[in-house]
């Protein structure tokens, strides 16, 4: 059944690749098939493991966090120095396996595995950043306070993004003295077993980056277990908000990123040429399957001009797999999504400016939907307000900056708006009055680069209330230890003493 053109997924426990194993001797372990978004060819199995497995790797990683918490920070991050040097040398190889299992084009996915080298960059620089503080307080007496690990860490990760997510959490928690159980998505489950290997090469213990694959079930008691000190969870915000409440109820720490969506506000005086330039990256690129996508562009007025643009430069758009082009989505039930979208928003009197259905049509295999512009009337439409995921921009004229921001504060979600505009004053007052996390300004797609953190607000987070990288990863992959020290006897002892 399986073959070197479609291997049955192992799960990496303990610094090697072990079968994943059943809960009763008896039953056989499934697996489900992993398909190409290019052509829906098969390309591997990826097991729906077991409890058992869970608890393997968890105590795995239990057993490696004490000699892994005890060596000091320079030496966890002397291993992320060459893990970097690795990351470097296999880019190529790692976005091409980017590419086949999850349909990104080459430089895409190549940007997605440089992105996640640079958290990787930040962790191997943790030893000149988390000193911690100390200060006599009183005649004699000090206070420090110092960073400690948790524990044993799980991470859960969505199938946007099958490297650079991984890696907001990955570098950050284990440099930081914890071990971890990592749960790739079983819709790209390959390329992280490539990283893994890739660790140990580094230098990494086994034991102290487990990877456990499967669904539900697997997250599910990862939460559960007790040896598990912290979750964190990136996909839709329906998953993240029962994690995050499972999690509540366990008292675990848990930061849990959700879906967005994120609303682009264009002023009468922004730059049409820049502008739609970057209306049309921030939509289609990723093939709209990015959570800092922005999917809505409320234009102050219409703009014709704009509108124009946006439309010639969309529609010259190409599918396929190359620089500049547009790949697949994930998979039919995300091209069923997406359609369906559409034509609700055609029969409510919205009209499709830029149609990317008879891409479905025109490719006998694989998952495609091409980019689509939709000019909408109805202000109810379920594309102004859902997260689709995928390549579908929605535009509104509104009347004025207010309704603007009466629009984008009244959406669920929280992860980034931008505003597009030549003024100051302008971008001032959209940047103040935003509902979300990551604002940009005549920047459509405003991740936050290292050393500053990633997150949302509003229904694009839930939990602790820290961001996930930068100094936000810092804080939630680490206990702060208090300490107050008096070595001296003191004279003329105060109340403090
Ligand atoms: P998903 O919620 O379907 O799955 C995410 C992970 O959760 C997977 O590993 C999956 O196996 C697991 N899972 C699925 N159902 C579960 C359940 N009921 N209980 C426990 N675990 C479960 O998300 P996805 O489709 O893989 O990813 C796309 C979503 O992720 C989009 O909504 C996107 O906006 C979001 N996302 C958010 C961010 C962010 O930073 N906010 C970043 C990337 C992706």
């Amino acid at each position: 059944m399986f073959t070197q053109d479609q291997p049955r997924l192992r799960n990496w426990i303990n610094g090697e690749f072990v079968d994943a194993a059943s809960n009763a001797q008896t039953a056989d372990v499934e697996y489900l098939p992993v398909t190409s978004p290019y052509n829906a060819k098969v390309i591997g199995y990826v097991p729906l493991s077991s409890t058992a497995d869970v608890d393997r790797a968890v105590a795995a990683a239990n057993a490696a966090f004490p000699a892994w918490s005890a060596r000091t920070i320079k030496d966890r991050a002397a291993v992320m120095l060459r893990f970097h040097a690795l990351l470097s040398k296999h880019a190529d190889q790692l976005a091409d396996m980017v590419v086949l299992e999850h349909g990104k084009n080459k430089a895409e996915a190549l940007a997605s595995v440089l992105k996640g080298q640079e958290t990787v960059e930040y962790a191997l620089s943790l030893p000149q950043v988390v000193q911690g503080k100390m200060l006599e307080v009183s005649r004699g007496i000090t206070c420090c306070d110092t960073r400690v690990p948790l524990g044993v860490v799980a991470s859960v990760v969505p199938f946007n993004f099958p490297v650079m997510v991984p890696m907001w959490t990955l570098p950050i928690a284990i440099t930081m003295g914890n071990t971890m159980v990592l749960k790739p998505s079983e819709k790209v489950p390959f390329t992280m077993s490539k990283i893994v290997e890739l660790l140990k090469e580094a230098g990494l213990p086994d034991g102290v980056v487990n990877l456990v694959n499967g669904t539900a079930s697997v997250v599910h008691h990862l939460i559960d277990h007790p040896e598990v000190k912290a979750v964190t969870f990136v996909g839709t915000s329906h998953v993240a908000e029962l994690v995050s409440q499972r999690c509540h109820q366990l008292n675990k720490r848990v930061l849990a990123l959700g879906g967005a969506k994120n609303h682009m506000v264009s002023a009468p005086d922004c730059n049409i040429e820049m502008t739609s330039t970057d209306v049309v990256n921030s939509y289609s690129g990723c093939s709209g399957q990015r959570c800092m996508a922005a999917t809505v562009l409320l234009t102050i007025g219409h703009q014709q001009e704009l509108i124009d643009k946006i439309v010639s430069k969309s529609e010259s758009l190409r599918p396929g797999s190359k620089a500049g082009e547009v790949g697949p989505v994930i998979d039919q039930a995300s091209v069923d999504k997406i359609t369906r979208y559409i034509n609700e928003a055609e029969a409510s009197g919205a009209r499709i400016l830029v149609d990317g259905r008879p891409w479905t049509q025109s490719h006998q295999e694989g998952y495609w939907v091409g980019p689509t512009v939709i000019l909408h009337t109805n202000k109810q439409d379920a594309a102004l307000h859902e997260e689709i995921f995928g390549p579908v921009l929605s535009i509104l004229a509104v009347e004025s900056a207010d309704e603007a921001l009466r629009i984008e504060n009244a959406n669920p979600y929280g992860n980034a708006a931008c505003i597009y505009t030549s003024s100051g004053a302008t971008a001032d007052h959209f940047i103040k009055r935003f509902s979300a996390g990551m604002c940009g300004v005549n920047i459509g797609v405003a991740v936050p680069r290292e050393p500053f953190s990633f997150g949302g607000w509003n229904k694009s987070r839930f939990g602790n209330h820290c961001d996930i990288t930068g100094d936000g990863g810092v804080e939630f992959f680490s206990l702060r230890r208090k300490v107050t020290t008096k070595w001296v006897p003191q004279e003329n002892a105060s109340w403090m003493s």
